[in-house]
This record gives C-alpha cells, structure tokens and sequence, in this order.
C-alpha cells in the first residue's frame, strides 16, 4: 500500500449530515434554532433540532471529527432540552481549533408538517448567522413523504457543508 496522498491543507472539505426524530403532538418545534408554530414538533433528549443536530455532524464530518451522538450523548443528562445551537457552537469552536471554517451550506428537510415554506427565509438567516455566512451561502428546501410513510410521523434532515482554511 502506497503512503497517503497529501493533500494541500487550502482544499475545502465537504461534510455530510443526517438526522430524523419522530414528531409527537404538543412537543415544541424548534428547527435551525427558530421555534415555529406547529402542532406536532420533534421529540428527543436535546431540544430535538434535528435540522442543527444534521449540521453540526456535516461540520464535525468534514473536519474529521467524532460525530455529534459520540461527542455530546444522549444518556448524559447535561445535555437534556439543551438548546442545540450550543451544539453548534462547540462544533465551531472544535472546528476553529483546526484552523476551519464554513464556506458554505444546503440542507433539506423532510416532513409532512409543519409546512417549511413560511419559515424558509428566518431559518436561513438564523443558520447564516450562526456560521457568520453571508444569506447566498446558506440554503434550505423543505420537502413532503407525499403520503409515502405507512410508519410513525418523522422529520428529517440532510446537510451538506463546505469547509475552508480559516487564514487562507
Ligand atoms: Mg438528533
């Protein structure tokens, strides 16, 4: 086997995230760290952001770091209704201490309710200032399970990011 490729450190890295929660009625519905009105929300350990959840493993992904279940694990009762834009900000803090920052990012989330639509631009700019990008590099599609799910109500998210050299 040949030693590794290297590869200049100015490269961006591409990081993917997934994340899915049930819905339950009467649980609030916090998405991209905007709470929407909604009657069903995602149910979980932390505020249950599974939009934020998708972002900090594409973040922790493309950095090459543990991902977000390994780093703040829901058995660990400090971390029960928290917020997960802190989440996010360790991550950026874990990224910063590389030398990385994020370039750019395009998610979609998946659901039959809430309808994504009327909260599309507060979420992007919520995600923007989160990532301190500007609104043209942060984008969001909502889609529906067009009646496709026999199962339990879900929601999920997808996030893909672009990362870069903090000083190049
Ligand atoms: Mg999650």
């Amino acid at each position: 086997m040949s030693a590794p490729r290297e590869i200049p450190s100015s490269i961006p890295r591409v990081g993917l995230g997934w994340d899915l929660h049930r819905l339950a009625p009467g649980r609030p519905c916090i998405l991209g760290g905007i709470r929407i009105a909604s009657p069903v929300g995602p149910v979980g350990h932390s505020d249950a952001d599974v939009l934020l959840h998708a972002l900090c493993d594409a973040l922790l992904g493309a950095a090459g770091l543990d991902d977000l279940g390994t780093l703040f694990p829901d058995t660990d009762p400090q971390w029960k209704d928290t917020p997960s834009t802190r989440f996010v900000e360790e991550a950026l803090r874990l990224l910063e201490t590389k030398g990385l920052h994020p370039l750019s990012l395009d998610a979609v989330l998946r659901c039959d309710r809430p309808k994504i639509r009327p909260h599309r631009s507060a979420i992007r700019e919520q995600l923007a200032g989160l990532l301190s990008l500007p609104p043209d590099r942060v984008n969001l599609k909502g889609k529906t399970l067009e009646g496709s799910s026999s199962g339990p109500e879900t929601i999920e998210a997808q996030v893909i990011v672009l990362l870069g050299e903090k000083d190049a």
